[in-house]
């Protein structure tokens, strides 16, 4: 069993800024990932609203966070999945695929995972044409026919990125309107490559080996059609990673299955706090998401190292 000050949950955003503050106040600090550090902002194209950075692609954004967090001497393993934990007790311990950890204080960093359309073709080419990262796949797709479905940030923000890599961008939304920054509607219906097919729903991926194309239908005069594509990225928002914690007893919202926080960051458990897109935060940025997890980390550092101030 290996002792640690504070044990982050999730390499995103959230706990990489955690593990900064926390290491940075002298918190022996141990961030565990079941993937490799970086979360969901390793996978955006594009982010063009963190303070600092006009523009910055993912990656380098989720790098840069990364190594700033290692040097502040926060331990990162990442490729380590969570098994089991225990929250309930004064000292907490958290079973992984590779080791038994015991911490005074948790942060629950662990995000959200992208949501599924559920239409007939979706699971079955998946990963041979249905994608939910365009920077993982869109390079794929070099001057070919894709289709973005949604109408929010995500889907204009991938419509945006893939309209410099495929030869065509189709954005199905069920409604008439995109409901994401104006500035980035601006620029996608300003890309000669970029088609916007208001009212339509896909009801199913067809195939062989690889997704060949789509039916469609429009939702207000139900005529439909197919078209073909080669790849449909689908970016209709995100759920919270939280089963695990749940299960330990970590209340979630009335009604959902995010983590319920209070303005300090804390759950129902005494020493367990959340951070980021696991949360009931109303807000999903990466900015909100550092900002949870500065304020989680301190509460602990409190938590922690001054037992009085505990509620
Ligand atoms: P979102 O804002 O919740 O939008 C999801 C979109 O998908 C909506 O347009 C929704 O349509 C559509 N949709 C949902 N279920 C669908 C279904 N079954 N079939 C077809 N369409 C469906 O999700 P998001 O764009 O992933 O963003 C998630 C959060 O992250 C938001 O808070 C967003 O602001 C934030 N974000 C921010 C940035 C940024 O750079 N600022 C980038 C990415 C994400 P309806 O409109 O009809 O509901």
């Amino acid at each position: 069993m290996e002792d640690w000050d504070l044990l982050i949950i999730g390499a995103g955003a959230a706990g990489l800024a955690a593990g900064i503050y926390g290491a940075r106040s002298g918190l022996k600090t141990l961030i565990l990932d079941e993937r490799l550090a970086g979360g969901t902002t390793a996978e955006a194209p594009l982010v063009e609203n963190y303070p600092g950075f006009p523009q910055i692609v993912g990656t380098e954004l989720a790098d840069k966070m990364t190594l700033h967090c290692r040097k502040t001497g926060a331990v990162i393993h990442d490729v380590e999945s969570v098994v089991s934990m225990n929250l309930k007790d004064e000292k907490k311990t958290v079973k992984t695929t590779r080791a038994e950890y015991r911490a005074s204080a948790i942060i629950i960093a662990t995000g959200a995972h992208y949501n599924e359309i559920g239409v007939k073709g979706e699971k079955e080419f998946h990963g041979r044409g249905v994608s939910y990262c365009g920077v993982c796949d869109g390079p794929f797709f070099k001057g070919k026919r894709v289709l973005v479905v949604g109408g929010g940030n995500s889907a204009c923000i991938t419509t945006l990125y893939l309209a410099g890599i495929a030869g065509e961008v189709m954005v199905v939304h069920r409604r008439e309107t995109f409901r994401a920054e104006d500035a980035l509607v601006k620029d996608i219906l300003s890309k000669g490559n970029v088609k916007a097919l208001w009212n339509m729903e896909i009801q199913e991926i067809k195939g062989d080996k690889v997704v060949k194309s789509v039916v469609l239908t429009n939702i207000k005069t139900k005529e439909t059609t197919e078209m073909p594509v080669e790849a449909v990225f689908v970016q209709i928002g995100e759920s919270p990673n939280s089963v695990q914690v749940m299960e330990a007893g970590v209340e979630p919202e009335e009604g959902g299955c995010s983590i319920k926080i209070d303005i300090r960051q804390r759950t129902n458990i005494p020493g367990v706090f959340a951070a980021g897109d696991v949360t009931n935060h109303p807000v999903r940025q990466i900015g909100t998401a550092v900002g949870q997890g500065i304020t989680a980390a301190l509460e602990a550092y409190s938590y922690i190292r001054r037992p009085y101030y505990r509620r």
